[in-house]
């Protein structure tokens, strides 16, 4: 693929690629060297409006939302071949797009081909119940789908995270409208196409790319959203449910962290750094779920940061489509800036950089949003690092002395994503993980999740959960219905 990509992005609408109804159109940059990528519509509310009015039409006339469901299982099990075949020109064009390393982009195309398989697994298993009542009558339910579906999705995972929330939502028989985020829609719209490919009909999976304030208030605020399912930033989740409020839809919220990593000292302090780095070197710690807080017990403190150094000073930054990268730049200038930002007033407020802080030399990465990997330590746990997501690759470190000590510090904070443990004991591990105000914990492993397990934040980080096989419930109405099969008075 050449740097710059000739044939212009539309929006997907109705089973094809349309231009704005304003015809607007943006460059996006490749954030490695901030040249232009590539040329996208850039939609507006009448867009939004009118990718509703389709997907609601094709909600109610097509055999989507009917049957048993094999129809979706069909087309979600042929959309995840077609994206398996296509699967490293969907990575190439992802790593373009938003930076991160190809070999990260592969594993992110892969995750997405897996969670279409499970969804599709689960289209033709959606099922009621009966439930034994008094009298002669009979009660079953019916599992309903909601209608149109809403989906708003960040720009640190971009197909990832935008599939991960509609399939469940396909899955459950709605039609579909995705705001992928501005600065990384390219491969949501690929999909779009290739969704129509697989013969998912007409109208049901829309893609509008525009502005969050516009064309995503647009889409929640409209009469014919049935539920809005975001995945951004923890203020932003609030200004959603707020939209959301008026007519009660059902509203999913999978939002920011600040993630604690604790490690005991009897941990395996080498496995423990590696994993330390990939929670928060990965992506160039672009991540909800970045393990950005590391509460190391004072004995083991040292040796685990020369470990931790050493991981480090192993990565190679560089443009994700380079052979060897293993970390490549921000997605932007503005989020260089905002990471920079928090790392100079760390500094200033007198903690230590312990290493990395600001950009690398080498002349080229000078163009790129490149920030080298970070560890700060001696921190006040007040200050804004440790209490903001910074969403860069820095890595705030605390010690404890005793087990309530790091409890108390790894739950001191509003968000409540995830945590990891690092303990070869198992009681020490079980009784963390229970008291942890988190919804997800790994034991001696890296942020980690897969398309069975669920996903869904405590506290600031989110209402309601994604993935697992719970996930297309979520997306549908529970009907129950009662018969009386006499036809007298029925009997107590
Ligand atoms: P963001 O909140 O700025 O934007 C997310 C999406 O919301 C974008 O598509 C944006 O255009 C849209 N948006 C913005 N304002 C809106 C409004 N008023 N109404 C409707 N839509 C609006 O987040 P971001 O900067 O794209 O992504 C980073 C954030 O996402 C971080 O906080 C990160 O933790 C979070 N995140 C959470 C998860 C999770 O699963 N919990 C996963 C990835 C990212």
């Amino acid at each position: 693929m050449s740097a710059a990509i000739d044939t212009p992005f539309g929006l997907f609408i109705g089973g094809q690629e349309v231009p704005a109804s304003d015809g607007q159109k943006v460059t996006l940059l490749n954030p490695a060297t901030n040249k232009p990528l590539a040329v996208t519509s850039v939609g507006g509310v009448d867009d939004a409006r009118h990718a509703l009015e389709v997907a609601e039409r094709a909600f109610r006339e097509s055999s989507w939302a009917g049957g048993d469901g094999s129809q979706r299982t069909k087309a979600l099990f042929r959309l995840a071949r077609l994206l398996e075949e296509q699967a490293a020109a969907f990575a190439e064009l992802e790593t373009l797009n938003m930076g991160k390393p190809l070999r990260e982009s592969k594993g992110d195309i892969d995750f997405v081909v897996r969670t279409l398989e499970y969804m599709a697994g689960l289209a033709d298993k959606i099922e009621g119940e009966t439930i034994p009542i008094p009298g002669a009558r009979f009660d079953y339910t019916v599992r309903e789908p909601l209608g149109v579906t809403v989906h708003i999705a960040p720009w640190n995972y971009p197909l990832l995270l935008a599939v991960r929330s509609m399939a469940p939502a396909l899955a459950a028989g709605n039609a579909v409208v995705l705001k992928p985020a501005s600065l990384t829609p390219l491969t949501a719209l690929r999909f779009a196409r290739l969704a129509h490919d697989a013969g998912v009909p007409d109208g049901i999976l829309n893609v509008v790319v525009g502005n969050g304030r516009e064309v995503g208030e647009a889409l929640i605020s409209d009469g014919r959203c049935g539920s809005v399912s975001f995945t951004g930033s923890s203020d932003v989740g609030r200004r959603i449910a707020e939209l959301a409020a008026p007519r009660l839809i059902p509203t999913i919220l999978e939002l920011g962290g600040k993630s604690p990593v604790i490690v005991f000292p009897d941990a395996d302090l080498e496995r423990a750094a590696r994993a330390i780095a990939t929670g928060i070197f990965q992506n160039s710690g672009q991540m909800c779920w970045a393990g950005s807080r590391l509460v190391v017990e004072a004995g083991v403190e040292a040796p685990l940061l020369e470990k931790l150094k050493a991981v480090a000073q192993g990565l190679k930054l560089g443009a994700g489509v380079e052979a060897g990268v293993t970390m490549g730049p921000l997605v932007s200038k503005d989020q260089m800036d905002r990471v920079l930002g928090f790392v100079s007033e760390a500094r200033e407020g007198g903690a230590r950089i312990f290493l990395g802080g600001g950009r690398p030399t080498a002349p080229e990465l000078q163009a790129g949003n490149f920030v080298e990997p970070t560890v700060v330590t001696d921190v006040d746990p007040e200050a804004r690092m440790v209490r903001e997501e910074i969403f860069g690759p820095v890595l705030a470190v605390h010690r404890f002395e005793a087990a309530e000590e790091a409890l108390r510090l790894a739950n001191r904070t509003r968000y409540g994503l995830f945590a990891s443990i690092w303990t070869r004991d198992l009681a020490t591990a079980h009784g963390v993980a229970r008291q942890l105000e988190a919804g997800m914990v790994t034991v001696n492993e890296p942020p980690m999740t897969f398309p069975q397990t669920p996903f869904g934040g405590y506290k600031e980080s989110g209402v309601g959960f994604e993935q697992g096989r719970d996930a297309p419930l979520v997306y549908t109405r529970r009907k129950n219905v009662i018969v009386n099969l006499g036809t007298g008075k029925p009997k107590k």
